[in-house]
């Protein structure tokens, strides 16, 4: 099974429900769990909203989301074209923030990490920031 899409729209916090879930819809074909469509729409919602609070401080901008499936793997790259990440090692340590004066826990990746089976990472500061995120899709029979 190969299959793919993209989609992109404003740097709102609005549009992040809508986001999560065309990238669940996307999956659906391949029979997942309640669970794997909730570590995704989980993971999809960190990135996405990173996008809108740091890349984009508030300020207008556009996040592209591509989605491709390959058997049983969904990669999905979600890109903000940002401020951009100076530092993506210390970025990536759980609990780091680059807003400590604000609420965030600095969570946001290790969630990524956590519930997706493979995250990369790249960043240039002044260009923006893609994340590639993979997950394999169980075939127990169902
Ligand atoms: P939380 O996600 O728990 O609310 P957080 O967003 O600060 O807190 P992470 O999602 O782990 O934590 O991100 C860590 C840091 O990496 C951010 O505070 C920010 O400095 C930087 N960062 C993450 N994504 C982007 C991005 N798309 N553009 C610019 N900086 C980013
Ligand atoms: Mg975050």
């Amino acid at each position: 099974m190969k299959n793919n899409m993209r989609f992109e729209f404003p740097a709102k916090s609005e549009n992040e429900k809508f986001a999560r879930t065309v990238c669940a819809a996307f999956v659906l074909e391949l029979d997942p769990t309640v669970d794997e469509i909730d570590e995704i729409k989980t993971a999809v919602s960190e990135a996405v909203t990173n996008s809108i609070i740091h890349g984009y401080d508030g300020n207008e901008g556009t996040i592209e989301i591509e989605g491709d499936i390959d058997g049983r793997e969904v990669v999905y790259v979600i890109t903000d074209h940002g401020c951009g990440i100076r530092d993506v090692k210390q970025a990536m340590e759980p609990l780091f923030t680059g807003k400590p004066e604000s609420e965030r826990s600095g969570m946001g990746f290790s969630i990524m990490e956590a519930f997706m089976d493979d995250l990369k990472v790249e960043s240039g500061v002044g260009v923006g920031t893609k994340i590639t995120m993979k997950k394999r899709i169980s075939d127990d029979g169902r």
